[in-house]
Parts: C-alpha cells; structure tokens; sequence
C-alpha cells in the first residue's frame, strides 16, 4: 500500500527531537509522499532544507491567515523566489472568519499569493474556515481549473462540493474524520467525486481520534494517516487499499508537472 499525505507540516519544531525517525516509521508502513507546507516566512528555510534533504517530499511556501503579521518588505519577491527556484506549490494560505485578523488584511495578502500561483501555473493548498462564499468569490478573479487546488481538512457542506469541484478543487480529509460527531464531514466527503478526494494528517496538528479519545498533548504523527485512512474506508464503504491508490493517484495528478523532479514512491 501507497500513501500520499496531502497536508502535512514536516518542518515544525515539534518534530525537531524525532524527525527523521517519524518520518521513516512513516515511510516504511506505506507513506511515500508528503505534501509539507509553510505557515509564514519564518518557516521558509526549514521548509527548503527538508524538502532537499527527503526528495519524497513536495514543499508549499505561503503565508497563512493567522500570520498575516509576519509579511516584510520584499516577502512577495522571497516567496517568488522560492516558488521557482524548489518545485513547489503555494501554501498554505487561506481565509478564516473565525480569528479577528479583518477580512481586507486577508484577502489582500491572500491575492498577491494566488496571483503569483496563476502566473506561475502551480497548485494552492487552501485553509478555509468558514469563509466558504468568500472563497467563492476570490475563486471568480482566477481560474485554477487546469493547475487544481486542495482545500485541506475540508469542512464545507455537501452541497458546495460540486460548485468547488469545478473551480478545480480536491478536497483533503484528515483527522476531522476520525470523529464519529462530525456528521457535516461525513456527509461531505459522500459528495465528493472520487477523483477529487486526498487524504492528510495535518500534522503535527489536528490529532486523529485513536481507541475514542484524541490526545492533544502530543503532535499528530505523519503515521497516524491510517487512522484516516480506516475512518474514510468506513465512511466510504470501500477497502483501504482501493482508498490509498485512489488518493494517491489523484495527488500525482494534482501535482504532476511540480511534482516530477522529485523523487516521490
Ligand atoms: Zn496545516
């Protein structure tokens, strides 16, 4: 069995004390792929020297929403730089109408990042916490049909999926799944056309529920996707195996021409 980890912060100091043990504890159970994303500029060397050091691994340069604050002068021309000179995608960036950062600070770094994105024809990984008309109407100034983009830890409704689908949306589960409560996740990814569905950890964040308890205490590990994986075989009515070669297939798709320098498998 193959995996692709759609969303994952590989980088993040958490991970400094066992990085490269998670990651081939990963690696050997199946996981020979993982999208690994910036949240802000500080994160950016990290996120260059991983994704030299493991070949496997597509880095995503961006901002995200919650850290606006660390924009420069001259952060546009950096992440520029390293969109182009690493084979990577955008990300993460997004929008989030659940922290206080108002809407026109988000929205105008949010297009300076998508416009470098079109021109450079690369695929986004998108945060999206309740903004979904929003996104909707940022969606409409570019058109990502061709390069696609991941909406990570999916939480919209069921009904927008196929509105997203053919703006060129995939949508990524992760550890939202593994909650049995979460019944608008459950009902969303029924929605989703099976070759447009990708599956995350989100680690070192967003904790699976594992023998029904989450612990929050300790960073998700990039081998905790199985218990993704069993929660949207589940949900899905299919085997694990048909799941991970879909998913997989589809990442290879939604990345292709980024991803084919690297050495991913
Ligand atoms: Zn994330």
């Amino acid at each position: 069995m193959k995996l692709f980890d759609a969303h994952i912060h590989l980088h993040d100091h958490r991970f400094d004390a066992n990085r490269e043990e998670l990651i081939s504890r990963a690696r050997d159970k199946g996981v020979r792929g993982f999208c690994s994303l910036s949240a802000d500029p500080g994160d950016w060397p990290r996120v260059i020297e991983n994704s030299r050091k493991y070949p496997f691994v597509l880095p995503g340069f961006g901002i995200h929403p919650w850290y606006l604050k660390t924009t420069y002068p001259g952060w546009r021309e950096d992440l520029a730089k390293h969109l182009e000179t690493e084979a990577a995608i955008l990300g993460e960036v997004g929008l989030d109408l659940v922290i206080d950062t108002p809407l026109e600070e988000q929205m105008a770094v949010l297009h300076q990042q998508l416009d470098l994105a079109q021109d450079m024809k690369l695929p986004v990984n998108f945060h999206c916490r309740k903004a979904w008309h929003v996104l909707e109407q940022v969606l409409k100034a570019y058109d990502f049909r061709k390069t696609g983009f991941v909406l990570h830890a999916y939480s919209g409704t069921d009904i927008i999926v196929e509105k997203l689908a053919s703006k060129g949306a995939y949508f990524s589960f992760g550890g939202g799944l593994t909650k049995s409560g979460n019944r608008r996740v459950h009902k969303a990814i029924k929605a989703v056309p099976l070759d447009r569905l990708l599956i995350e950890t989100d680690a070192p964040d967003i904790p699976p529920v594992i023998d029904h308890k989450i612990d929050n205490e300790k960073p998700n590990v990039p081998e905790n996707i199985f218990y993704v994986l069993s929660a949207m075989a589940a949900d899905l009515a299919m085997t694990e195996e048909k799941l991970a070669e879909m998913t997989w297939e589809n990442s290879m798709r939604l990345f292709g021409d980024v991803i084919l320098p690297r050495k991913i498998g």
